[in-house]
């Protein structure tokens, strides 16, 4: 995911702003890292590019 696209993403919990933490980026993108709530605490993984923004109980 690009960088950018923090602005837009909001917890789909609670609408709360995330907290971005890069594991693995390049000069494009975000590989790896995951998204934090600021406001419950809620992380969603960022896999191969792509943040997960799916509820903790909806992902299997
Ligand atoms: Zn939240």
């Amino acid at each position: 995911m690009k960088r950018e696209l923090l602005d837009i993403l909001a917890c789909p919990i609670c609408k709360g702003d995330l907290r971005l933490e890069v594991e693995e980026e390049n000069e494009e993108e975000i590989i790896s890292g995951k998204l934090i709530c600021t406001k419950c605490g809620t992380d969603y993984p960022i896999e191969d590019g792509i943040p997960i923004m799916l509820r903790p109980e909806l992902r299997k």
